[in-house]
């Protein structure tokens, strides 16, 4: 007998061999079809990256590079990974990528490794002002293994002052900037760091993991080129599968495929290179590209909507995928605003404010992202549906039952746009 005969264990379908995942499998599959996603940093991946992910690439090992691997048997492999960075290359066009890096901060970590040294002073941008926890928190690996020092926006304008930074920067003489937000909503003026980084004598290191999909796309200036080495996500704007991977010039090549591995990591996930490998070809078609312009319109609706409605925003608008709404004026705190719009059928995250007076697990902000609606095919009419209903459920006086009439709102808006049509009426889990 086999253990793959039709009775097995093995061969068995998620929903005979495990019927409680299953269950889940299927009700996380309609929480994200039955809501209004909207929290900034997700997506929704396409079916060819979902299959990839889901494929018997799982189940090899291939520690090393494409032909120069620690396993036998990688032929295969070997030709998913050099399509992963020949696309990337083709996307970017980028000196060097390695798509190895399992998540975001896995890839800082590694990119880190090559540019400074342990005990380094590095200038990234504060949490509290929207940069992200591998840059420099004192929990995280980054605020322990290095001195980071982080600038944040202006008082005035909320916005970075490139003057202040540069001022900082003379002052703490670091040996690396650290460039990249997860919770701001302008453009970053790459250029501008990297002549501050020059006169200094500092390294360049932006970490694009929130814009990405902006940069592949053409509506977000591309740090390519400006910066010593590129980190980011695939998974943000990106929408392909949750992983990281780098990109440098040909200086720095074979120190950050060794910070990868055997640095930091063992063997690469292949099947999430496979995925990769999907995600960046499909970066390379005019639908992407039209996808990235309208994820940045429809913010821009939704930025005019709820101004309109007399919302505060953080800088008073976007000029990307994202908002951060500023609540520090009502009586609402960010929690309230995120269990607010929850009940109304919209998921968001609560996010500090610049100079936020509330804790972490407070705060007075919302972050919200039109990525993964755009995806599901929303334009900026729907946006604008979207903004009034948020508006409403921010306003301090909207009751309760208020907002189980804006849920069923947004329910409404949401069915006219299926996610996942051939899997929600498949009778498999996924
Ligand atoms: C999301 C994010 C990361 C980390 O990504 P993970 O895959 O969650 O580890 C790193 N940097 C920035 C700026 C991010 O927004």
């Amino acid at each position: 007998m086999s253990f793959f005969d039709p009775e097995s264990q093995l061969s068995q379908d998620v929903s005979v061999a495990d019927p409680a995942i299953a269950t889940l499998l299927r009700r996380e599959l309609e929480r994200q079809a039955g809501t209004l996603e909207m929290i900034a940093s997700e997506n929704f991946t396409g079916i060819a990256v979902l299959q990839a992910v889901g494929s018997v690439l799982t189940n090899k090992y291939a520690e090393g590079l494409p032909h120069k691997r620690y396993y036998g048997g990688c032929e295969v492999v070997d030709e998913v990974e050099d399509l992963a960075i020949a696309r990337a290359t083709q996307v970017f066009g980028c000196d060097h990528v390695n798509v190895q890096p399992h998540s975001g901060s896995t890839a800082n970590e590694a990119a880190y490794s090559v540019l400074v040294q342990p005990g380094d002073r590095v200038m990234g941008m504060s949490l509290a002002h929207g940069g992200h926890l591998t840059h420099g928190l004192k929990v995280n690996f980054s605020g322990r293994m290095y001195e980071f020092h982080g600038y944040g926006v202006s008082p005035e304008t909320h916005r970075l002052d490139m003057d202040d930074i540069r001022r900082q920067a003379h002052e703490v003489k670091p040996k690396l900037i650290v460039a990249g937000a997860s919770a701001y909503p302008r453009t970053l003026d790459f250029p501008a760091f990297r002549d501050i980084a020059d006169e200094v004598g500092a390294r360049l290191m932006v970490d694009m993991a929130h814009v990405a999909g902006l940069v592949a796309g053409g509506v977000h200036p591309s740090p390519v080129g400006i910066a010593h080495v590129v980190t980011s996500t695939m998974h943000k704007t990106l929408g392909g599968p949750r992983s990281g991977f780098i990109m440098c010039d040909e200086e720095f090549a074979t120190g950050i495929d060794r910070a990868v591995f055997p640095g930091l990591q063992g063997g690469p996930l292949m099947h999430v290179i496979a995925g990769k490998a999907i995600a960046f070809g499909q970066c390379l078609t005019p639908e992407f590209r039209e996808r990235q312009q309208r994820t940045v319109d429809n913010c821009a609706a939704l930025a005019e909507v709820l101004v309109a409605n007399g919302i505060d925003l953080v800088t008073g608008g976007t000029d990307n995928h994202l908002v951060l709404v500023d609540l520090s004026k009502t009586p609402l705190t960010g929690k309230d605003g995120e269990e607010r719009l929850e009940r109304a059928g919209i998921t968001v995250n609560k996010n500090g404010v610049p100079f936020d007076e509330r804790p972490p697990t407070v705060t007075s902000g919302v972050r919200i992202g039109t990525a993964a609606l755009t995806t599901r095919g929303m334009g900026p009419d729907d946006l604008r549906e979207v903004a009034a209903i948020i508006a409403e459920a921010l306003t301090p006086a909207t009751a309760d039952a208020d907002l189980d009439a804006l849920r069923a709102r947004s329910g409404a808006l949401g069915a006219r746009f299926p996610l996942y049509p051939q899997l929600i009426n498949e009778t498999t889990p996924v």
